[in-house]
């Protein structure tokens, strides 16, 4: 890949591995009926590249009309969908993800354009999601019901049918990981799924849906529509839609969970997080503080699973300096940049509350140790930077450890024992991950088994469970206790609603007289 090499946007707009001002931008359109589909929003949301803050495209507040429309072709393609077999539907899996595959470049440059991450990063985004379509195409062996003979000739079987028409809400930080957390399991399963990408980046979420069209989605099985608020709400209240997948903040998920609960929709949410790392004395220093840097500026801190907080045991708090020489040798660049390791941060407005939550700090009384407020690459004067940044002495009062950051901030507290390490990290409202390093077995073991995040890594950083498992975030990082939890097992019973069959076929002609009593099957 060159910088010159050129992709296209679904309705034929060029784009570069480059930062360049674009020649032509064309509006994001909706995708409808298998269509890309002009809008006639009267408001528009001016979606720029993060690294210099040149206009990339326009994306629709989409019409009521345009809702309604995408509802429509969804219920209208959901009977033949659902009776379509599944060996079809795996078969159009399997093309779909060989295609993602083969415009694996072109979704990471479209990610690194609109969302700012580096290329190297954005490629890791599209495979994450890209592993999710892969595993969906074992559904002929993950669907399979239960059957047991009950009594004499009387046998009951368990059997998975789709919910109909479904939703997603996608946040910005993944733009091809989430929406394919959720395209791959919906469809495969026998639903028609609306998405409504963040409008902060839907570059890759549309050209996902020319690639399902390419793989053989029949219309209305996947429709896509634009928007903030007023999309979601829309999606919310809509009484076709069945079910609902959010990824985001606390803010929006929580109203969401309530109110699309509140209509009696099956919602699951996954939110905000404040990752705590523990590092213990004994630790194999040198990878762990190259696992805990990379972690925590890695995607400029914009992921969910970003380990923002680092619990420093005992002794560790002298590998500060060496932490922070790392840190200082992280190139920070625009991202389609060769040596870039850390990109710019979504918009002016989150970097500006970054950097005011950096200044709390502060004025909190804690050091500010590295200070990335105000740094500006030299060839990328107009984009939203920030450094890396690590703050120390750092207590569980302030603003800058109470909230979700979300940018390359690593905040850091001292404790003298692995339990006082366990008590803290239990006491934070969030529990999406933790990470643990060590060399001792046994404290690992002690640790996993009392902490109270969803995903606890030992000597992994980031432990995102891959597609067979699932994303098991806990407390305030997931909606309504985690009852229901993205991909693996749980997310094929999100997307499907269970049935039993008890069946009577008798081999002989029996007399059974009446029977008015609570049959006992014996
Ligand atoms: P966000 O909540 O601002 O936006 C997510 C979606 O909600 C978008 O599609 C947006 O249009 C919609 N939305 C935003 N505000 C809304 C409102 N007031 N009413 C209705 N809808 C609204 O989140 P974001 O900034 O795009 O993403 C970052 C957040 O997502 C972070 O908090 C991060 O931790 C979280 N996240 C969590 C996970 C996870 O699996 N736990 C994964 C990725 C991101």
């Amino acid at each position: 890949m060159t910088k010159t090499t050129e992709f296209k946007t679904p309705t034929g707009a060029s784009f570069f591995m480059n930062h360049k001002p674009l020649a032509r931008t064309l509006d994001t359109t909706n995708f409808i009926d298998n269509e890309f589909v002009a809008s006639s929003a009267v408001d528009w949301i001016d979606l720029h590249d993060p690294a210099t803050n040149n206009l990339v495209t326009r994306v629709p507040q989409s019409t009521d009309e345009e809702l309604h429309a995408a509802v429509e072709s969804a219920k209208r393609a959901f009977p033949t969908w659902r009776a379509t077999s599944i060996m079809a539907k795996q078969r159009i899996m399997f093309t779909f993800g060989n295609l993602i595959r083969a415009n694996w470049d072109r979704l990471a440059a479209s990610i690194t354009l609109e969302q700012g991450k580096t290329f190297k990063d954005a490629k890791g985004d599209v495979l994450r999601g890209l592993q999710v379509a892969e595993t969906a195409c074992g559904i002929t062996t993950q669907l399979t019901g239960e059957v047991l003979e009950v009594a004499k000739d009387m046998e009951t079987k368990s059997i998975r049918e789709p919910l109909g028409v479904v939703a997603a809400i996608c946040p910005f930080n993944f733009p091809a990981m989430i929406p394919l957390w959720c395209i791959p399991i919906a469809t495969v399963t026998g639903n028609c799924l609306i998405l409504k990408p963040s409008e902060r980046d839907p570059g890759a979420a549309m050209i996902l849906a020319e690639l399902a069209r390419e793989a053989g989605f029949p219309k209305g099985v996947l429709n896509i529509i634009h928007g903030a608020a007023p999309t979601v709400d829309f999606i919310l209240d809509d009484p076709a839609i069945q079910a609902i997948s959010f990824v985001g903040s606390n803010r929006a998920g929580e109203y969401i969970y309530t109110r699309g609960s509140a209509n009696g929709k099956r919602v699951q949410a996954n939110l905000g997080a404040k990752n705590h790392a523990l590092l213990l004395p004994d630790a194999d220093k040198d990878s762990a503080l190259n696992a805990i840097v990379g972690a925590a500026f890695g995607a400029a801190g914009q992921r969910c699973m970003a380990l923002s907080v680092l619990v420093m045991v005992g002794e560790t708090k002298s590998w500060l300096p060496e932490l922070i020489e790392r840190a200082k040798g992280l190139v920070v660049s625009g991202g389609f940049e060769k040596d870039a390791d850390v990109g710019p941060i979504i918009s002016p407005q989150s970097k500006a509350r970054i950097e005011s939550i950096i200044a709390s700090a502060e004025q909190e009384g804690a050091s500010i140790l590295l200070d990335g407020r105000g740094f500006k690459p030299e060839k990328y004067p107009n984009g939203n930077f920030v450094g890396p940044t690590v703050i120390s002495n750092v207590t569980t009062e302030m603003k800058c450890y109470k909230e979700e950051i979300f940018g390359p901030v690593l905040v850091c507290l001292s404790v003298d024992t692995l339990d006082e390490g366990i008590r803290l990290t239990n006491a934070n409202d969030y529990g999406n991950g933790t990470a643990i390093f060590t060399r001792s077995g046994s404290a690992a073991l002690y640790f996993q088994k009392n902490i109270e995040a969803g995903q606890v890594g030992i000597n992994v950083p980031i432990p995102v469970p891959l597609p067979m498992f699932s994303f098991t975030g806990n407390k305030k990082s997931i909606a309504g206790g985690g009852a229901n939890t993205f991909y693996g097992k749980p997310g094929l019973a999100f997307y499907t609603q269970q049935k039993t069959v008890t069946s009577l076929w008798r081999s002989d002609s029996i007399d059974t007289g009446k029977q008015v009593v609570m049959p006992s099957h014996l």
